[in-house]
């Protein structure tokens, strides 16, 4: 999953920005509006974190302009101002859920996988495609009935990736993408390697290959 941050204050930007690599999120951070509607024209994101209060361009005229562009993509408005209006606007303006600084990170991430859940249809917390299925909030997954293993923050990402569309067959730029953010060293070989330890976890037949294209999960089971 790759997520977007905007926002101007040093401090929370570097906790926000940790907090969501810890999380294995490909989290790139900007510091204002114009950077981020660049930004968003040209790379694919999963989410964007937005803060209200931001120097030029205010947020939610940020908020305005990548909905009138009918860009979908999930966005959580982060805001100071405790007033009512303003958190109202937000989601009025096309946020999918707002929070009040100072929040908690857990409170943050708990918030980003609801979202991300109600946007993507999801009914439950796991995602699944009724061979495999995966626990967002705890990053185990299982094969079946087999007990649940803990997977590493790369794993994680990678079969997110794929787990979000079963049956969607992604090329690994698109798997690096949603796992590394910017001035992130991508190791060679580094999806043949978590897709071989994902198999190892889960079985050999847990991801397809497509051989010359990507790969992908199965759709249904
Ligand atoms: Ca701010």
């Amino acid at each position: 999953m790759r997520v977007l941050l905007v926002e101007d204050d040093p401090m929370i930007g570097t906790a926000v920005h940790g907090a969501l690599k810890d999380a294995a999120y490909a989290a790139d951070w900007v510091r204002d509006g114009r950077v981020a509607l660049d930004t968003l024209a040209i790379q694919h994101y999963d989410l964007v974190l937005l803060d209200l209060g931001l120097p030029g361009q205010d947020g939610l005229e940020v908020l305005a302009a990548i909905r009138a562009r009918r860009d979908p993509v999930p966005l959580l408005v982060i805001t100071a101002r405790d007033g009512l209006d303003a958190r109202l606007r937000g989601l009025d303006g096309g946020a999918d859920d707002y929070l009040v600084k100072p929040f908690a990170m857990a409170e943050l991430l708990a918030r980003m996988r609801a979202v991300l859940r109600r946007k993507g249809g999801q009914a439950t917390p796991r995602l699944g495609n009724g061979l495999l299925w995966l626990d967002p909030a705890t990053h185990e997954a299982g094969a079946g009935e087999a007990p649940a293993v803990p997977l590493s923050q790369r794993e994680f990402a990678l079969l997110h990736a794929l787990l979000v569309r079963p049956g969607a067959i992604l090329s690994r730029s698109e798997l690096e993408d949603r796992i590394y953010g910017w001035g992130e060293e991508v190791e060679s070989n580094a999806v043949e390697y978590l897709i071989h330890a994902l198999r190892r976890k889960l079985g050999a037949d847990a991801i397809r290959n497509v051989r010359g294209v990507g790969w992908m999960v199965a759709k249904g089971g």
